[in-house]
């Protein structure tokens, strides 16, 4: 009989009778993480929050009066990430959107851009219901990204002298963000102000790479990541020096444009010609340095790659709109239709293969991936998209082990927190998801979730089945 303790969970998520002394046996389990890969027939012990113990079942001694979870043929992996997020970009979501992560396996999320207020109080509430149900991800935050005089987003914040930005990175800090963005529209000389004040406090600086600049120069100057892999693709174009010199005068000539539309009108105007203008011995200088550098990528394929794989266009897909309420569930409905019916365009076709393209190159180049999606953006469900995007990473050449990393052990480094979260440890934090399949055989299998632990409390299935239900409509 399979997992027949956590048969006998059924419709509890011990959310109840958590403390500090509950011990978790997961017996007989295949353990799979970055750092070791894959480890069959391991006991890993859970007291509290933490694992306290992982070894061979014939060598760990299983502590009497503990809750035993019988987990042959089964796999578990450490909490998953979704490293690029908007919590509180669609407000109508904002209840169901943690529940939908931890649903998922989601035990983490790096929220890369929300205004300071929202974002700030949806942590909270966070944080609350994973200490008191375990029905939360971990929240990392940006709070508002820095832009120039023309704002992009609500979430966007002006930053137009060195000065200006100090102040911003100084409120900030002490709102407690984990990490500083900087946006498509801030001046070169602003950016490298929050790069070199960003860094002397410790933080990592994350960007849409200033349209302004070159990626080598924003690596150089200590930049951490670059999301959607945004900018790289004029950057490795034979002709980068004059896309950058007219992307200069395109700025200093738009300032009637709102900021989204002249961000939007300089892409649309060179784009195409970058993917058609790709320069090889160009890519390699820029992908070495971003080596060299530790400028990680987040690809987001989940978007970037959307009008080829066009996730709206699967009745699969739209099924897991009715997880979402009203009237964000019939929205995103008709929006699916109305992209169905709309022909793939020529610029989003090339993007999603030159995307595609980059993913083994990143890889060979040495350069770190971290999985995330921009959900809800461009209706994709908060939880069931990152494990869209782990099928895309692998679809577009990663392993399944590389995905998985890209998903653990590879965010928790970027916030120098392997020492606690990221593969399956002793004194690792009990953040964990048990697969009913081996992911390294399919990557998909990781929605094939049977059991979530968030911060020590289990979710056994059919309480994630019960939740799930209950938020359907
Ligand atoms: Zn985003």
């Amino acid at each position: 009989m399979i997992c027949s303790c956590i048969f006998s969970f059924t419709g509890c998520s011990l959310g109840g009778n958590w403390d500090k002394e509950t011990e978790f046996v997961f017996k007989d389990v295949s353990v799979i993480d970055a750092v070791n890969g894959l480890r069959h027939e391991q006991i890993v012990i859970v007291k509290g929050n933490k694992i306290v113990e992982v070894g061979q079942a014939k060598e760990v001694k299983v502590p009497s009066g503990s809750t035993i979870i019988n987990c042959k043929g089964k796999y578990l992996i450490p909490g998953l990430w979704d490293a690029h997020v908007h919590l509180t970009n669609t407000e109508a979501l904002r209840p169901v959107m943690l529940t939908l992560f931890i649903v998922n396996g989601i035990t983490y999320v790096r929220d890369t851009g929300a205004t300071l207020n929202s974002i700030l109080s949806l942590r909270k509430k966070a944080e609350e219901a994973a200490q008191t149900e375990g029905m939360a991800p971990r929240v990392f935050i940006t709070g508002p990204h820095m832009d120039g005089l023309q704002l992009s987003w609500e979430s966007s914040v002006s930053a137009v002298s060195v000065e200006q930005a100090r102040f911003i990175i100084d409120c900030l800090t002490n709102a407690g963000v984990d990490e500083l963005k900087v946006y498509d529209l801030i001046s070169p000389e602003v950016c490298l102000g929050v790069l070199s004040t960003g860094r002397s406090k410790g933080f990592r600086v994350c960007s849409h790479i200033p349209l302004g600049m070159d990626v080598i120069e924003a690596s150089n100057a200590g930049l951490s990541s670059m999301e959607h892999m945004y900018n790289l693709e004029m950057s490795c174009s034979s002709d980068w020096k004059s896309l950058l010199k007219a992307r200069r005068k395109m700025i200093a000539e738009g300032s009637e444009k709102s900021g989204r539309e002249l961000r939007e009108y300089i892409y649309h105007a060179q784009r195409l010609h970058a993917f058609k203008t790709q320069d090889e011995a160009r890519r390699d200088t820029v992908l070495k340095t971003l080596a060299e550098n530790n400028t990680w990528q987040v690809p987001t394929l989940a978007i970037t790659a959307q009008e080829e794989h066009r996730i709206f266009a699967r009745e699969d897909w739209r099924r897991t709109f009715c997880y979402l309420p009203e009237p964000v569930r019939s929205d995103w409905e008709k929006a699916a239709i109305a992209r169905t019916n709309q022909s793939p365009t020529e610029e989003g076709l090339a993007h999603a293969q030159w995307a595609y393209d980059m993913i083994p190159r990143l890889v060979e180049a040495g350069i770190g991936i971290m999985a995330g999606t921009d959900m809800p953006l461009a209706l994709l469900t908060p939880g069931f998209s990152l494990h869209e995007e782990l099928a895309l990473l692998v679809r577009a050449g990663m392993t399944p082990l590389q995905a998985i990393e890209a998903a653990t052990l590879r965010p928790a480094q970027y916030f120098r927190l392997e020492n606690q979260q990221g593969s399956i440890a002793k004194g690792m934090m009990a953040d964990l998801v048990l697969l009913d399949a081996n992911p390294l055989e399919d990557i998909t299998n990781t929605r094939k979730i049977h059991a979530v632990m968030r911060n020590g409390f289990l979710h056994t299935r059919n309480r994630l089945d019960e939740i799930l239900t209950q938020l359907e409509n």
